[in-house]
């Protein structure tokens, strides 16, 4: 209910902007704001205001009270502003990964956030350092959301995975900063640990069903109790015969060929198998990765319905979401789906209506920590748990803000786990790590992840772009979505 003083503080407040006083509150305003007890607090905290003050070298007469206050409410940290930001592009393993560095003004102080888009790397570091840098540059590293807001919103057309992308690696910089500065991990920020660690699943897969079972097994004696399994490959295309199309030297040498065939008489084989090997306490997931019909991916469904899966992964398409709806009422097998979402458009209106049971989106396709925390907040109220996307081609930066989510929020699903090289630990100092099934972040302040970046130079991003695997053709050359 508005009372006579907040009213007169507004008024007051409106009057200081328009007189053009650098702060913009009046002492006078800002005193009356604090009340009793806030009174209390400035007369108690004279002397540790000179900390804030210390910082500031010269600030206007009108702006001392306010930041005094602010240097109270925050133990003496003045706000950081933002001097540069940086695209840090490494290439290891034949995978393009990309970082962004976020520096302030307080020496020292700096964010590392992923930005990682594998096909598209080049495009990525260009948003960065042509755009972002510019964008950001002498605004204040503690807006987030209005740094997320205002950047989303800046280049007009928005969405899209390389602006996403390297919106994602200014956000996850910027949680950073917000972490180190508070000497709190980022887990804290968003509410505290739900969980002790983060249970991950991890891949397993051959060329046969047997393979794929010996594979799984080598897994759930690391420790794993969650399971991927895949038959040669996605969509099994290495189990599809010569294609027609190459006969006809139609497309490229690297493009590949898919079968649907093979691979869906295949997979129940396969999930029979690793059954009977690991037996029905480990849980088994499967990723269709969108490559057959919608009718297909359905009968693949309900015939898995017997193996109890965990879930299955991508049936249709993002283009196909409204198959969902149908698809959901004829069978119990739950699914995980999004990790090629990049528009809210996307994924919202499955969500509210539980088309699917894990959103599985890329936290740096969507732009970030902001956005993701978002997401998930809203699957809490429709049941929809998380599965955040964890490929090779997330940066092991990206692995730990997909890990301090699920450490933070309820409805976490499952995690897949990272795999990290050690050149890329030698890198990434403080990268995530994976015991008995269980993804750990190292409990530093901020996202806990560094780069080393003389030794980062020395990995350039290749000439040749790598996107030979997403090249998947039908028999008679008609292009398969991935
Ligand atoms: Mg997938």
């Amino acid at each position: 209910m508005p009372n006579h003083t907040d009213q007169h503080s507004d008024r007051t407040h409106r009057n200081d902007t328009h007189s053009s006083k650098p702060n913009g509150v009046g002492r006078r305003t800002a005193l009356k704001g604090l009340g009793a007890a806030g009174l209390g607090l400035l007369g108690a905290g004279a002397l540790g205001a000179t900390r804030g003050k210390e910082a500031d070298p010269a600030p206007a007469p009108e702006a001392q009270a306010p930041a005094r206050t602010y240097a109270q409410a925050t133990r003496g940290l003045p706000p950081v502003t933002i001097t540069n930001v940086k695209a840090i592009p490494v290439y290891v393993g034949g995978i393009e990964l990309v970082v962004v560095k976020v520096e302030t003004d307080e020496p020292g102080l700096y964010g590392v956030g992923d930005a990682t888009f594998r096909q598209r790397a080049h495009a990525v570091v260009a948003a960065v350092d042509e755009y972002l840098d510019d964008f950001a540059r002498g605004r204040k590293a503690g807006h987030i959301e209005d740094m997320w807001q205002s950047a989303y919103q800046s280049s007009y057309w928005r969405n899209g995975p390389v602006l996403n992308n390297a919106l994602s690696g200014l956000d996850q910089a910027l949680w950073d900063i917000k972490g180190k500065r508070a000497g709190m991990p980022v887990y804290e920020l968003l509410g505290g640990k739900s969980r002790f660690a983060v249970p991950g699943y991890s891949h397993a897969g051959g060329a046969t069903p047997e393979a794929a079972a010996e594979d799984a097994l080598r897994l759930v004696e690391e420790g794993f109790e969650h399971v991927r399994i895949q038959l040669g490959g996605y969509g099994a295309v290495n189990r599809s015969q010569e294609a027609d199309f190459k006969d006809a030297g139609f497309g490229r040498e690297a493009d590949n060929f898919m079968d649907p065939d093979p691979y869906l008489d295949g997979v129940p084989e396969m999930f029979a198998r690793v059954r009977e090997v690991v037996g029905d306490d480990i849980e088994l997931l499967h990723d269709i990765h969108e490559r057959v019909e919608p009718m297909d991916a359905l009968e693949l469904l309900k015939e898995l319905e017997q193996y109890d899966p965990f879930f299955i992964e991508d049936p249709v398409s993002p283009e196909n979401n409204r198959w969902f709806e149908m698809i959901r009422e004829q069978t119990h097998v739950p699914i995980a789906m999004g990790e090629l979402y990049n528009n809210p458009h996307e994924w919202v209106d499955p969500m509210v209506n539980r088309w699917f049971d894990f959103i599985r989106i890329h936290i740096s396709q969507i732009g970030g920590i902001t956005p993701a925390m978002k997401v998930a907040r809203l699957g809490e109220w429709f049941n929809v748990k998380t599965a955040w996307h964890g490929p090779g081609d997330v940066a092991p930066v990206g692995h730990a803000a997909n890990a301090h989510i699920d450490l933070a929020i309820w409805n976490f699903g499952i995690q897949e786990a990272p795999r990290i090289s050690d050149e890329l630990r030698e890198i990434f100092p403080g990268s995530p790590t994976v015991e008995d099934g269980y993804i750990h972040i190292n409990e530093a302040p901020g996202l806990g992840v560094d780069v080393d970046e003389e030794l980062a130079a020395k990995y350039p991003l290749p000439e040749r772009h790598n996107y030979d695997w997403t090249q998947i053709r039908r028999k008679d050359g008609t292009i398969v979505r991935p």
